[in-house]
């Protein structure tokens, strides 16, 4: 392995354990546990922790879980630092090594493909958060969503270089001798402009389309089956992706709903419900597998018959997993 990608593995797995940490305290906080500043504080006795105490993973093992007053910490703060520490190594590793992202439409320049990967460590970041209230409380909240919404329109126009697919190739206009679509002109001549606006059709359509998916179940089942807070989180991860992805997680959720909702349901006794997780799943999917999944499906986006009964297709299974989940509504909620 090159130099360099060893030194961006170890540089993120130390700033995703220190990320992990933070994300931890972040999770305790929105869940009413925790201020978050300025140190984690325990429960019981209300002392904040020391130094070494507070150190990824390494600070509740050694403490054995315990503070020094013998109340017990979370157990969630390992667990997240553990799961942040990995995705982000095995993701730059995949971004690195494999060119997991690499397609030949899209080449940034090489200070914005390192920019990349670290705009969509922080999207990694921002799920883990948005999962972890979710599986807690059945909530995902706006102050994350929202916050890593404005963030990703920002540097997706600051930049304008950080899309995994351009808002829109010319399939119908190919140049002979050239290996690829033809990329118009407009979007060279205006990038900070095509970026915002790649990133305006991502959040659009992610958010858009869960929205719709709620009002459908509404109609259809009487109740929303989908929250506000699962739209917002497609919302942001629109913005951070772009349309095309988009159009993949939310192929792809559904089929993680079945296969991790089947496995939870073989070991809990009942489905988890709550359809946030499985959004993130997906989106980690696409983050991981986007040249697996654009190469041999791109021409997909050149057919809008193709698109449209794609779309519809993927509402109709959405809304016949909902109606099957909606039996499960009656017991009482308790956390899984
Ligand atoms: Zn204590």
């Amino acid at each position: 392995m090159e130099n360099t990608t060893v030194l961006w593995c170890s540089m993120s797995l130390v700033v995703g354990a220190v990320a992990g940490s933070a994300i931890a305290k972040w999770i305790l906080c929105l869940d009413g546990q925790q201020p978050f500043l300025p140190r984690l504080k325990c429960i019981g006795c209300g002392e904040s922790f020391r130094a070494w105490r507070r150190l990824p993973v390494v600070g509740y093992f050694a403490a054995r879980g315990r503070c020094q007053c013998g109340h017990r910490l979370d157990s969630s703060i390992p667990v997240v630092e553990v799961v942040t520490m990995t995705l982000f190594a095995a993701f730059t590793l995949a971004y690195l090594k494999f060119g997991c992202q690499t397609v030949a439409e899209v080449r940034p320049d090489w200070q914005w493909y390192y920019g990349r990967l670290v705009f969509h460590l922080i999207l990694i970041g921002l799920l883990i958060v948005a999962t972890g209230t979710d599986l807690r409380d059945y909530f995902i909240p706006d102050q994350v969503t929202m916050s890593g919404t404005v963030l990703a329109l920002v540097a997706a126009f600051g930049t304008g270089d950080f899309q995994m697919m351009h808002v829109w190739i010319d399939w119908s206009h190919e140049v002979p001798g050239l290996n690829g679509p033809y990329i118009p002109d407009w979007i060279k001549h205006h990038r900070h402009l095509h970026g915002l606006a790649n990133s305006l059709a991502g959040a659009v359509l992610g958010g858009g389309s869960i929205w719709l998916l709620g009002r459908l179940t509404k109609i259809v089942l009487g109740e929303y089956s989908v929250g506000v807070g699962d739209a917002t989180l497609m919302l942001m991860v629109g913005a951070f992706v772009g349309w095309q992805p988009v159009v993949f997680v939310l192929c792809l959720a559904p089929l993680c709903a079945i296969a991790v909702g089947l496995l939870v349901w073989m070991v809990v006794g009942r489905p988890y419900i709550s359809f946030g997780p499985y959004l993130s799943i997906a989106t980690l999917i696409v983050l991981f597998s986007w040249t697996a999944l654009w190469v041999p499906n791109r021409l997909i986006f050149s057919h809008w018959p193709t698109m449209l009964g794609l779309a519809l297709g993927t509402l109709t299974v959405l809304l016949l997993l909902l109606l099957g989940l909606r039996g499960y509504r009656s017991i009482p909620a308790r956390r899984v």
